[in-house]
């Protein structure tokens, strides 16, 4: 299938690894010019000089905190600087700090919201220029089974990411005239470094073993194993392309049947 990819430009923040990474190196196997972010130099031009070796695609790394309204601007700023324009985004950062409610401070749930909302939000907003005046766009945030059903110990996700649906929700319906359409996925268990923290997380909290919490995890996914960042990275992939052209204001599950409702 051909995505119908080729020469887009593709903006897709914190992805120096995980499931960020596995995006930007999709996309640029599809042929399209690829902006990434993350916090610290080092990792960012590694993982930029593996995508250009692999794909020999345009790759633009910029250090950026995600959760900074100043480094989310000057991000989008460098890729139209760079590469003209941006018709592909895909909100990404780190994930919010694992806690229960009644132990989280005011200052927590505020670093949360810049992290987990308004980055997507400000990325969002910094990119709709550029998309309009290209007479469209696609917009795909990485969200997570939590915007489906809650997540023990993680309520800042459980409450935040939530918000994140309602901004695609309503984006959806007031930039479909502008031919942008807006999108999400909620992924399952994804096997990343996040992934691993929160499990090392559960096992000390629970007093047991790491390894034990690992395998624990797999048993509740129907497909029996996590999810690999490539999977994630083709759905968003497609769901970025020509080939979902139809598709817009949708959350789409990835997580080996994790999820247990009917809707
Ligand atoms: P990861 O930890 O493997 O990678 C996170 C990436 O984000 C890294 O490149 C890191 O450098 C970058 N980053 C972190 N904070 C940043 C910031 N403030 N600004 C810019 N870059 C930043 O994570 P992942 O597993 O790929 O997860 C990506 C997102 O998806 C996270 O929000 C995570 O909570 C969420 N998620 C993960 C899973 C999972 O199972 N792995 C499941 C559901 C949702």
């Amino acid at each position: 299938m051909d995505l119908g990819l080729r020469g887009k430009v593709a903006v897709v923040a914190a992805a120096s690894q995980g499931m960020g990474l596995a995006t930007a190196r999709a996309l640029a196997q599809e042929g399209c010019k690829v902006a990434i972010c993350a916090r610290n130099q080092a990792p960012l031009e590694k993982a930029a000089a593996a995508i250009r070796k692999d794909t020999g695609a345009e790759v633009l790394a910029v250090r950026a905190d995600m959760s900074r309204a100043p480094d989310v601007d000057a991000f989008v700023k460098a890729a139209l600087a760079s590469f003209g324009g941006v018709d592909l985004l895909v909100p990404n950062a780190g994930g919010p700090a694992a806690g229960r409610a009644d132990a989280l401070t005011d200052e927590q749930w505020s670093q949360a919201f810049d992290l987990t909302f308004q980055s997507a939000n400000r990325l969002i907003r910094a990119s709709l220029p550029s998309m309009r005046s290209r007479g469209g766009g696609s917009i795909v945030a990485i969200t997570s089974i939590s915007v489906k059903q809650p997540v023990d110990n993680l309520v800042l996700s459980n409450a935040i990411r939530a918000a994140v649906v309602g901004l695609v929700k309503t984006l959806a319906r007031e930039l479909g005239s502008d031919q942008i359409r807006v999108n999400a996925v909620a992924p399952g268990w994804i096997a990343t470094d996040r992934l691993l923290d929160l499990m090392r997380d559960r096992a000390k909290r629970e007093g047991r073993r790491f390894e034990d919490v690992v395998a624990e995890g797999t048993r509740e996914i129907p497909l029996g194993r996590y999810g690999e960042p490539r999977e994630v990275a083709d759905l968003i992939a497609f769901l970025l392309s020509e080939r979902a052209s139809y598709l817009t204001g949708n959350v789409i599950q990835i997580d080996g049947g994790l999820y247990r409702g009917i809707h």
